[in-house]
């Protein structure tokens, strides 16, 4: 049988709810071959999913999903196979976390101002295990104290982009971002283009050193995959897909869902070592 593999999973060190082992015992049960962590803004989950798989019929890649921003619109950039040991990144990384944080407590205040008074920052931070604090934990606490029904409707009512409590995240360029995970030794996938909407912005991407698409994702058509399949040949980028599985926090998707040829997987090592 073929191997293949899922490099976009996400666990409860961002805003996925399986834990690192919970996400290699999945794969493996899944029987997938190859799997990248790809949490948002960090890499806690990188060291003991490699960890579990230890022994295991299953590789581990070391991914990141690092959040950045151009022309005023938030595109996802996936890095894989960088040095995620290396101190500079955690160091940036930590900024970035820590703007996330700041960024929670003033959403928590614009709620407090819009009369919700029983969110505090200590118990969204308690509650949640990553240092990557997003608008989904404050989304969760939102349905668990049944001020919304669901998370659709906190984001609807609350925390959507031009809703009342949305505060806008530190932004990174996406140039900014290649150039930091390819100074590790990685490479920089544009993540879900389909989704992200900046096809116009490709060229001046691959320019900077943008190494792959991810033309596979779930919930597309055949013909939407064959379109970035053929626009990452044409300017001759590596082409990646994952499941973009965020555990019970996104019903549509789970590990295995979409699955890669480990073809793919040799490629995006090929770029990465120039071979
Ligand atoms: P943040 O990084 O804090 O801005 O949160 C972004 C995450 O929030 C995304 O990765 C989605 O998982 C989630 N999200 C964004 N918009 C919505 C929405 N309208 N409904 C549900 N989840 C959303
Ligand atoms: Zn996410
Ligand atoms: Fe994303
Ligand atoms: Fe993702």
């Amino acid at each position: 049988m073929t191997k293949s593999a899922d490099l976009h999973i996400h666990t409860h060190y961002s805003d996925g709810t399986m834990s690192p082992q919970e996400v290699v015992a999945d794969a493996l049960h899944c029987g997938i071959n190859c799997i990248a962590i790809t949490d948002h803004d960090t890499v806690d989950g990188i060291s003991p999913a490699i960890e579990a798989a230890r022994g295991c019929d299953l590789e581990v890649l070391p991914g990141i999903e690092l959040s950045t921003e151009i022309n005023g619109k938030d595109v996802h950039m996936l890095g894989y196979l960088f040095n995620w040991q290396d101190a500079s990144l955690i160091e940036q990384l930590q900024k970035i976390q820590n703007a996330r944080a700041e960024r929670m407590k003033q959403m928590i205040q614009k709620l407090e101002a819009l009369g919700i008074h029983n969110i505090s920052f200590e118990e969204i931070s308690d509650a949640a295990k990553t240092k990557a604090l997003g608008r989904p934990h404050l989304a969760a606490a939102l349905v668990e104290k049944k001020i919304v029904g669901n998370m659709r409707a906190a984001f609807d009512k609350y925390l959507a982009e031009g809703a009342p409590a949305y505060v806008p995240k530190f932004k990174q360029t996406p140039q900014e971002a290649i150039q930091l995970i390819k100074g590790l030794g990685g490479i920089v996938v544009l993540a879900h283009p389909m989704l992200t909407n900046v096809d116009e912005l490709i060229p001046g991407l691959v320019a900077a050193g943008l190494g792959g698409l991810e033309a596979h994702y779930p919930n597309c058509s055949v013909n939407v995959m064959c379109f970035y399949e053929n626009l990452a040949r044409k300017h001759h980028l590596v082409i990646t897909g994952g499941s973009d599985a965020h555990g019970a926090a996104k019903k549509h998707t789970f590990i295995g869902k979409v699955r890669i040829p480990y073809d793919l997987v040799e490629k995006l090592k090929e770029a990465v070592t120039g071979k």
